[in-house]
């Protein structure tokens, strides 16, 4: 029987609330399939900088070495806002656990089921079919990680900020395979964002990438845009998108455009994939919900799980293979949600259940 080794970092807020669940879920599967998990717990981001006076422990970062994927809540809050910003939960955890593994990847998918179309601030008679694209970000490169990346006071006392916008072609190149491999399993499509209008990174990128699709991938339909015209047509028409992607920064900000377009942070879950295999010889990988720690309801018990349920079965396909137990309990995500089981969310407002009973219900259906 297959073992499933990963480190579980829970992080903060909502994070511990929605892990939980999260592994409910996944004993309950484990057991159903005859799975043995092996996994550990560890602090991360503030739990890290309350217990370990770091927000990436030393211990936290040997744990997932040993292991063959992350299973990741969510880092921050109001509690560790007032540390330098080098020092506080996602600039001192979630990035240098990024580049540590080389986690280039990151894969979102945007997925609205046609049933909570209406959970969407766009127009319902838009989207009939509900939403179903995805976003392929860079993750290690552009201006999140270029140096210099400093603060400076000039000789006449004015002071000046610089951050560093820096792309290499290969890093261009590996991103633009994943791209092509969710192209592949999906409609062939691929839209490319960049702003090659005006950033020198960006006519690297577009050469780059029409270059590798043309000699790897000719099926694929590729096309470009720039990035403020994609984050206009992202909510005016998100289903002309198939598979996009873009770097690091524009991706940042566009998923989170496409998470809102979708009705619901706590519903998506995304994919962050290195250029490491795992003991397996599959993916290596850190999987966690879009959002973030939601301070607003913590503790409340209203909290959607979904997200981090949906990691746990992106866990499963891209780092143990397991790709008929991952669509089982995407399944039963949708079905449990689709039958009228609301949690507290930002999109469906008042809920019906809370974050247990949420659970409770995709069991159900598993
Ligand atoms: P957020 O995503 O935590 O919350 C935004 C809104 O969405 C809030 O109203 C929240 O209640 C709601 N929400 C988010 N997830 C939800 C869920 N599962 N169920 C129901 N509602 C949910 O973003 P924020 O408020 O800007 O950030 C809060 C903290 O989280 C900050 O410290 C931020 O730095 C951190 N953060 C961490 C990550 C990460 O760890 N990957 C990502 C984003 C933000």
């Amino acid at each position: 029987m297959p073992t499933l080794k990963f480190a579980v970092l829970p992080g903060d807020y909502i994070g511990p609330e929605v892990m939980t669940e999260a592994l409910r879920v996944l004993a309950h599967v484990a057991q159903q399939e005859g799975l043995t998990l092996d996994y550990k717990i560890a602090d991360v981001g503030g739990a890290g900088i309350d217990n370990h006076g770091k927000a990436l422990p030393d211990s936290t970062v040997k744990l997932c070495e040993e292991s063959d994927a992350i299973l990741f809540g969510s880092v921050g809050g109001p509690k560790w806002e007032k540390l330098p910003p080098k020092d506080q939960p996602e600039r001192a955890a979630l990035l240098p656990l990024r580049k540590h593994f080389t986690l280039f990847a990151n894969i979102r998918p945007g997925l609205l089921y046609p049933e909570l179309s209406d959970a969407s601030p766009i127009k319902t008679e838009r989207i009939p079919q509900g939403i179903d694209i995805v976003c392929i970000r860079e993750l290690t490169g552009g201006l999140y990680f270029g140096l210099p990346k400093a603060t400076t006071t000039l000789p006449d006392g004015d002071i000046q900020s610089v951050d560093t916008m820096v792309y290499r072609k290969s890093e261009i190149e590996r991103i633009t395979k994943t791209a092509i491999d969710a192209a592949r399993a999906r409609k062939k499509k691929l839209c490319s964002i960049d702003k090659a209008n005006v950033l020198e990174t960006s006519v690297l990128w577009r050469k780059t990438v029409t270059e590798y699709v043309a000699k790897n991938a000719p099926e694929i339909e590729l096309s470009h845009m720039y990035v403020d015209n994609a984050a206009m047509q992202l909510v005016r028409s998100p289903n002309q998108f198939d598979v996009f992607v873009t770097e690091n920064m524009f991706g940042d900000i566009l998923s989170d455009e496409m998470a809102c377009v979708c009705g619901s942070l706590g519903m998506l879950s995304s994919a962050s994939l290195g250029t490491g295999k795992n003991s397996l010889g599959l993916s290596f990988g850190l999987f966690e919900p879009a959002g973030g720690t939601a301070p607003d309801i913590a503790g409340k018990g209203i909290a959607n799980p979904c997200a981090q349920i949906l990691s746990v079965a992106l866990m499963l396909r891209y780092s143990f293979g397991l790709e008929k137990t991952a669509a089982r309990i995407e399944n039963a995500v949708r079905k449990a949600v689709t039958s009228g089981t609301r949690t507290g969310d930002i999109a469906f407002g008042k809920p019906s259940v809370g974050t247990v009973a949420m659970t409770d219900a995709i069991i159900a259906n598993l």
